[in-house]
């Protein structure tokens, strides 16, 4: 079982889980039910749980599971992983009360948490929608000095690096002893990899509890952050729930380690001389003030050249630079070859792809970039594969911003997927992604009709944490 001791004088007495209501819709989506596990089941997920703790070296103590010692404490980085002159980067976090079919990984976009040890299909919100609202008013109010996005009525199209928060369960279907309000499995500090998912567990307590869920849940993405428990009690990051109107601290506020070792000092240290941490300068650190963004990407594929021609079975290769005037941009590649569309989510940053073994037909290669404000910029070129490119068409004059003139000379990569081959007709957003593990050319079955929860490369992620936290590394120094 997992640890008692901690949990139990922390996040929260788990008060009284009254009737909640149970609606089957949430802001028009449907909400998932899960049927309440059997004790013999929640044995089970709390045996898995602590094996997976064992396996991966991990500890969990109160609502954070990280990288532990012998002694049971957590790891300490050895330097801050963040170059804290590097620009800040916009972000958004999705408060999902919809539920979700979830995996093990860190991809919050592929619904994936790194507390599972396996699949596990998550609850939505057991309460009503004005309950919801309530918990959404608490977000909004804390993080309105930041440069981040609440979203919440819809899941975000995947290639906005997003955050997400499940709104719902109890902590039993994680495998963790009762106690506990949320959890985070996060171990970014300085909040390096933007895509993580934690928990609120709003069937723990009365959905009443708009302060203490609402504040329970931003507790946790601010864990996700690499925010650590400091001692004041009128803080978010305290570990106890008491006040109702909490804040974020604006000074150094000393640690509060009696519920287990502190994470990532540091990072904290950055801000302040040791022993505390100044959670508003590390928030303001990481995303920056608000200001409305009414400036779209810039989105310029530098190669191949509009319009070029390539012989039937070739190789294409896309290179794009792709700009904005705040970190947080995510972008795609969309192949349209005139029958089938499909996606590459660049969950990595990459800004390369081969697309191979073209069969015969005109395509339009196009990438797309949005920002956490959902502006929209794009560029697209088309390619011509066995067939000749309309006379009208110069092979390098028709690319807006496109610079360098390269057709496809890269052809001896044989990492992509056919731009039309793997041909299916798969709209699930929860069905398995494309097998393949290659970061170039997996393009995935476009489902834009499904609300954007389209499937994408999950190869790539096998990697682990630490790999996509170096991408997220280059492209921060790179830019
Ligand atoms: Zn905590």
């Amino acid at each position: 079982m997992v640890s008692g001791v901690f949990i139990s004088s922390l996040l929260l007495f788990a008060g009284d889980p009254t009737d909640t209501l149970s609606s089957n819709t949430l802001f028009g989506e449907e909400v998932r039910q899960v049927a309440p596990l059997t004790e013999l089941q929640l044995q089970q997920r709390a045996d898995d749980f602590q094996k997976l703790l064992d396996e991966k070296g991990l500890v969990q103590i109160g609502d954070q599971v990280r990288p532990g010692t012998k002694e049971g404490g957590f790891t300490q980085p050895p330097d801050p992983m963040f170059d804290w002159t590097t620009p800040p980067h916009r972000n958004t976090i999705f408060l999902n009360f919809f539920g979700a079919s979830m995996s093990p990984g860190t991809n919050a976009a592929l619904n994936e948490s790194p507390c599972l040890s396996g699949p596990l299909e998550y609850p939505g919100f057991g309460g009503t929608e004005a309950q919801a609202i309530a918990l959404i008013e608490v977000f909004e109010r804390l993080m309105e000095p930041y440069g981040i996005r609440i979203a919440y009525d819809e899941v975000p199209p995947p290639e906005l690096p997003y955050a997400m928060v499940m709104m719902g369960g109890s902590p039993g279907i994680l495998g963790l002893g009762n106690g506990v309000l949320g959890v985070s499995c996060s171990s970014d500090c300085g909040d390096m990899w933007w895509r993580d998912a934690t928990f609120a567990f709003t069937d723990a307590i009365n959905p009443n509890n708009s302060a203490t869920l609402g504040t329970t849940a931003l507790h946790e993405a601010a864990h996700a952050f690499g925010l650590a428990h400091i001692g004041d009690p009128s803080k978010v990051m305290n570990p106890f729930v008491g006040s109702a109107n909490v804040t974020w601290a604006p000074t150094c506020v000393p640690y509060d380690d009696a519920t287990g070792g502190i994470n990532c000092q540091a990072t904290h240290d950055e801000f302040c001389d040791g022993g505390a941490q100044n959670t508003d300068a590390e928030l303001m650190a990481y995303f920056g003030a608000n200001s409305p963004d009414m400036e779209a990407p810039t989105v310029a594929i530098t190669t191949p050249a509009d319009g070029v021609e390539v012989p039937t079975g070739g190789t294409v290769t896309i290179e794009v630079d792709v700009e904005d005037n705040h970190e947080g941009v995510g972008w795609k590649l969309v192949v349209d070859d005139g029958s089938q569309v499909q996606e590459s989510v660049s969950f990595t940053f990459q800004r390369r792809w081969d697309l191979s073994n073209l069969a015969a037909g005109t395509y339009t290669a196009r990438v797309e970039a949005l920002d956490h404000d959902r502006n929209v910029g794009f560029d697209e070129v088309t390619i011509y594969v066995g067939v000749d490119a309309p006379e009208t068409t110069g092979g390098d004059d028709g690319s807006s911003g496109a610079s360098d003139s390269d057709s496809g000379s890269d052809s001896d990569s044989d990492s992509g997927t056919s731009g039309s081959g793997s041909g299916s007709d798969s709209d699930d957003s929860d069905s398995s992604t494309p097998s393949g593990s290659d970061t170039d050319g997996q393009a995935t079955q476009d489902s834009s009709d499904d609300g954007g929860c389209s499937t994408a490369p999950r190869g790539t992620f096998g990697l682990g944490a630490l790999m996509m936290l170096g991408f997220g590394l280059v492209r921060r120094r790179r830019d």
